[in-house]
């Protein structure tokens, strides 16, 4: 997902993983949206198929923002390939940019333990990659929370 309001984009995941170019791509297509800036990239969690690949928003200027623990644990890891966030929090961040409210909620351990529920309360939008649905099995992806 990526947001435009009226300061700039807040954009989320990268996903550069398998495909490695594929965030110059998103970030192409962006562009084609709007001529605003990338101000903010959001991590939905800590796993490399959605976060690998930031470089080209970095050096663009956004900021990087995840959970606390998710900085922990890439900072560990050492991916070159991977932006370390600039900034973090644990719980909430209301995230404001222009005219948009970007609400950006840990709630608890799901997919991961780092897993964000992103909500546009205005646009009545809620943003989350690989959250477990109530009541499925859970799949092989579940290998740290
Ligand atoms: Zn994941």
């Amino acid at each position: 997902m990526f947001v435009v309001t009226s300061e700039g984009v807040i954009a989320t995941d990268p996903i550069s993983y398998v495909k490695r170019d594929a965030s110059a791509t998103y970030l192409a297509e962006i562009k084609k949206v709007t001529d605003k800036p990338v101000k903010y990239v959001v991590y939905s969690h800590h796993h490399f198929d959605h976060i690998a690949g930031g470089k080209p928003f970095k050096d663009a200027g956004a900021i990087f923002i995840s959970h606390a623990r998710a900085k922990e644990r890439l900072a560990a890891f050492k991916d070159p390939f991977t932006v370390i966030p600039d900034e973090t929090f644990v719980g909430q961040r209301i995230l404001t940019l222009g005219d948009t409210t970007l609400e950006l909620n840990y709630v608890g351990r799901n997919h991961s333990d780092t897993s964000l529920v992103m909500r546009l309360p205005k646009e009545k939008i809620i943003f989350a990659v690989d959250f477990m649905s109530v009541g499925s099995f859970p799949g092989p992806g579940m290998i740290d929370s």
